[in-house]
């Protein structure tokens, strides 16, 4: 049969499978299993190891040891003893050495049923000493077969739950309500590799394969799930992790290709009046690390490929002024440059910085958002498509909605936190470049929030990189201090002590969109109660995104003219807005934020020589903070074979294991410690946002659950940066090679790329 033809078996419905019916079909369906592939690639959570096998009469030394252990043998006796409430079953198991009891508390009458003198079992789990005699309670069993072989000796078959490295699976209560927990899994992926394994056919080439030593796809599914050894297992896990890895790879190379290879780019004259105009009329000098950065743009700008390019640079690091002078180079080559922000506050807070770096340089700088009147709109538009205005500042609607400009050639994209690669997917999804022009405009992605190197390599990996490594000098480390709301009085008593040295003080209120009602009264009253109670003697104002932007001008002006010495807001400020005699940051129900929030809002301080404090507010229930254990625990409940329910996340099978309701809140408990710990510990970007993604997990981080950006199954971005950096090295050998994989050794890489990857190939021609 024809690689497709195979292939296309493993989409059969997994009702195919013997042993699912309708109802468990409609179960799994709900949980995203609804091939044959799905179930083998519905990778076990964790194992358990039952490979060992003892003798009955050994059981008395392991004991109570806390160890599992398997014992083979055939049931002599089983009878209900004692009396309710402490009546139990009990089978007397016996091998050559002795016996053993299995004692069942629960479910009497359906093990009364199970059992037949003379099966042969094997049981596993842990053994107990009761009145003097070894018992397992409630073991996991099979039922085995005998086979004699031609040389007289006994072969067992019908391992499934004991006797080797046992897969446990998630599940969830809808699945265990059609007998899918973990035991259940078992027995139908074990249906599933039986039915199907011969269908699952190699997509790598033999050289891949051999320069990995990797085992083939078949016998990586099947030991992943019923390993021989951890050894098979961790090699198997290996070539699974680089296989997620290896297409997300391959993407991003084709990407790649795509933009440098295939569409022509603008050649930029890097010698500019313009930008040597703002760099004379600062009042700072750039930093090596900004000059440096400077350059690596100007070249790409200079070479007649598209520039796609990531910047770097933690809040404070002065990526702004960077940009601009990459904007300065387009618009004195003639060309227009768009420049979008995920939100209006943050366009129109880039329109204001902007245009104070301008200042009487020739530039036309507009603004573009919603809720402009009709007359003002419609000049801006005219003014982009004419080419007289050379900056458009707004949000990814600049794009989407298809602004015609006359002549752009430079885009610089504004993510902040918010990430990559699913944004840029969207994007390509709900429009194209502005107008259908061919040559392919350079473009400047900023990002505040450091990532993690496996990161940069995934999220941003058909970019080049330019890391802002260095902070303006003379700037002091911000102390961060945490309070709890019992303390308040302490909090007022320092902000008065550095009001009084002439300096100014945020106070942040949390507001999220599903409260945002309830959030913004709570500013609100707590401002007015804080201005009339607390601070009566000093200046106070509020600030928050619902006010219209001319009113936000006059409050940002008096406060940047330190007419008011306390600005209370919600999270508008979190972004763009400097003002360095501003020194004091109270952020209030701190544990309510984010962690790079946390690192935004903290930004905001600190740009200046005097000493900054960041004042992490937060509920008193929080006081004994516990240590920094800066992973979340991964199981709040016991799970699987000996323990409680296991459970399944409701929408993913990601290898982040979220708990469900009670659990729910103790684990947002924890990982609200953990953030503020974090803060507390250290101002590296690059470290609070390796902790952010290690609490988030990567599909929040990015973002890429509403987008479905490939979600990682096995690989883990956390720990698999080797295996990341290798998957990296062959999908960009592969294109290179052979860009469009026509080679005849490429042929199912191809296929299985166009069968499994489909929905992800509009990003290749995404910005
Ligand atoms: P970012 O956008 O990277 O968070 P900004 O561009 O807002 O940082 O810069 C932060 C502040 O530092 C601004 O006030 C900016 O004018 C100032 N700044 C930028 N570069 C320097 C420098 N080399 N020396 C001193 N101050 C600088
Ligand atoms: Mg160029």
């Amino acid at each position: 049969m024809s690689y497709q033809g195979k292939q296309s078996q493993l989409t059969s419905p997994v009702q195919y499978l013997k042993g699912i019916g309708p109802k468990r079909a409609a179960a799994l369906k709900a949980a995203g299993l609804q091939t044959v592939r799905d179930l083998l690639y519905y990778f076990p959570r964790n194992y358990l190891d039952l490979s060992r096998v003892e003798k009955v009469n050994n059981l008395r030394r392991v004991a109570d040891a806390d160890q599992y252990v398997t014992v083979i043998g055939t049931v002599r006796t089983f009878d209900v003893v004692g009396r309710h409430p402490k009546q139990r079953f009990v089978v007397i198991l016996g091998d050559e050495s002795g016996t053993v009891q299995l004692v069942f508390f629960k479910s009497l009458q359906y093990f009364k049923k199970s059992f037949t003198v003379g099966d042969t079992l094997a049981v596993s789990g842990r053994v107990s000493i009761f009145q003097n005699r070894p018992q397992f309670v409630h073991p996991s069993i099979d039922w085995l077969k005998t086979n004699d072989d031609d040389e007289g000796e006994t072969d067992f078959v019908g391992f499934l739950h004991t006797g080797g490295i046992i897969p446990r699976y998630p599940s969830s209560e809808v699945l265990q309500k059609v007998n899918l927990d973990t035991r259940g899994f078992r027995r139908i992926v074990k249906t599933a590799l039986d039915q199907f394994l011969e269908s699952v056919e190699e997509f790598f080439p033999e050289n891949i394969l051999q320069r990995h030593k990797f085992p083939s796809l078949r016998e990586a599914l099947q030991q992943v799930h019923f390993p021989e050894s951890y050894e098979r297992l961790a090699e198997a896990q290996c070539r699974l992790k680089f296989d997620e890895l290896f297409f997300f790879e391959l993407l991003l190379a084709l990407r790649r290709k795509i933009i440098k290879v295939e569409s022509p780019g603008i050649a930029f004259a890097v010698e500019s009046k313009l930008a040597r105009g703002l760099v004379d009329s600062l009042s700072f000098k750039l930093t090596k690390a900004q000059v440096r950065v400077i350059k690596e743009i100007a070249e790409d700008m200079r070479s007649n490929k598209p520039m796609n390019r990531l910047l770097q640079g933690d809040v404070g690091s002065g990526k702004t002024i960077v940009a601009l002078t990459a904007m300065l180079i387009a618009i004195e080559n003639g060309y227009q440059v768009a420049l979008m922000a995920p939100t209006e506050i943050l366009a129109e807070q880039h329109f204001r910085t902007l245009k104070q770096f301008i200042g009487d340089l020739p530039v036309n700088l507009r603004l573009l958002i919603g809720g402009q009147r009709e007359k003002l709109r419609t000049d801006i538009l005219e003014d982009v498509r004419r080419g007289t205005a050379h900056i458009a500042v707004g949000t990814h609607a600049l794009i989407q909605e298809h602004v015609e400009f006359a002549k752009l050639g430079f885009i610089v994209i504004d993510e902040q936190h918010r990430f990559g690669v699913a944004q840029r997917l969207a994007l390509r999804e709900k429009g194209s470049l502005p107008q259908k022009q061919t040559i392919h405009p350079d473009v400047l992605i900023m990002t505040a929030t450091p990532i993690p190197r496996t990161l940069s390599l995934t999220l941003y990996g058909d970019l080049d990189i330019s890391v802002i490594d260095e902070m303006p000098l003379h700037r002091k480390q911000i102390k961060t201090m945490l309070f709890y709301e019992s303390q308040r009085k302490k909090i007022v008593a320092f902000l008065r002590e550095e009001l009084a040295k002439g300096r100014q003080a945020y106070i942040v209120y949390p507001l999220v969109e599903e409260s945002e009602k309830l959030d913004l009264k709570a500013a609100t009253e707590s401002y007015r109660y804080l201005q009339e109670e607390v601070f009566p003697e000093i200046r106070m104002g509020l600030i928050h995104g619902r006010m219209s932007s001319s009113e936000k001008d006059a409050v940002m002006e008096a406060f940047k003219n330190k007419q008011i010495h306390i600005l209370v807001s919600t999270t508008v400020i979190e972004v763009g807005i400097d003002i360095p005699n501003a020194t004091c940051m109270v952020i209030e129900h701190a544990e309510r934020f984010g962690l790079s929030q946390l690192h935004q809002l903290r930004g905001r301080v600190g740009r200046s020589v005097e000493q900054s404090y960041c004042i992490l507010v937060a509920p008193d229930w929080m006081a004994r903070l516990r240590p920094a254990n800066l992973r979340p625990p991964k199981d709040l409940s016991p799970q699987g074979d000996f323990g409680g329910q296991a459970r399944l996340t409701h929408h993913s099978f990601h290898n982040t294991h979220h708990p469900t309701d009670g659990d729910e809140e103790l684990r947002e408990r924890h990982k609200a410690e953990v953030r503020l710990k974090t803060l507390l510990q250290t101002t590296d970007g690059f470290k609070i946002s390796e902790v952010d993604l290690q609490l988030r997990g990567p599909g929040d981080f990015f973002g890429t659950r509403q987008s479905g950006f490939p979600e990682l199954r096995i690989a883990d971005l956390l720990t698999d940066g080797d295996i990341l950096g290798l998957a990296r090295q062959e999908a960009f050998g592969v294109i290179q090679q052979d860009p469009h994989l026509r080679f005849p050794d490429h042929e199912r890489l191809r296929q299985h790329l166009h069968e499994q990857y489909r929905q992800y190939l509009p990003f290749l021609h995404a910005i």
